[in-house]
């Protein structure tokens, strides 16, 4: 049941300085931060991460989109763990369309845009992060973004004093 998932601030997240109100949030619902870094990509290693898959569900235009886009600025790559921790992320996270996104949730929170707006305008849906969307898509991308030396094994302070 405790799992682990993968976020990203992808580059809109960076540039627009959220990177603090967004790893709060996760701390804020008791979920535990084992590894994080700031990481500049280029297209190879973009393409590792949205793989075919993108193409094949939203189209290829949409992955290459994609593949610029994250190669804007560095993004921040989280490991975060916890119970359920992939779909409690995601909750976080909120919906991919910022339109439909709930308020509350980091992409109802800090975007607003719509699929039309973005390919009317042929670019990416801005919405601050990226969060795996399952627990084979969570494996893949930590094996993909983290060593796994850089994932770490330690007790927080309510592992310590509470349980
Ligand atoms: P999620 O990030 O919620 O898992 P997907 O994996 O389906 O969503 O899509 C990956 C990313 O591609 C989205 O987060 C969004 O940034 C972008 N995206 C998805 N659909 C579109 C679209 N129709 N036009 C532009 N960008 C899109
Ligand atoms: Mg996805």
């Amino acid at each position: 049941m405790i799992e682990q998932t993968l976020v990203l601030i992808k580059p809109d997240g960076v540039k627009r300085g959220l990177i603090g109100e967004l790893v709060k949030r996760f701390e804020n619902r008791g979920l535990k931060i084992v590894g994080l870094k700031m990481i500049w990509i280029d297209a190879t290693f973009a393409k590792k991460h949205y793989t075919e898959d993108i193409s094949k569900r939203r189209g290829e235009h949409v992955r290459n989109y994609l593949v610029n886009f994250l190669q804007e600025s560095p993004v921040v790559a989280i490991v975060i763990q916890g119970v359920n921790a992939v779909e409690n992320v995601r909750k976080i996270v909120g919906g991919t369309e910022p339109r439909a996104a709930q308020p509350g949730t980091i992409r109802g929170d800090f975007a607003h845009v719509s699929y039309s707006y973005a390919d009317k305008k042929e670019m990416v849906v801005r919405n601050v992060v990226h969060a795996s969307g399952n627990q084979e898509d969570a494996k893949y991308e930590i094996d993909l973004w983290f060593k796994p030396k850089e994932i770490y094994d330690y007790k927080t302070a309510h592992e310590e004093h509470i349980f």
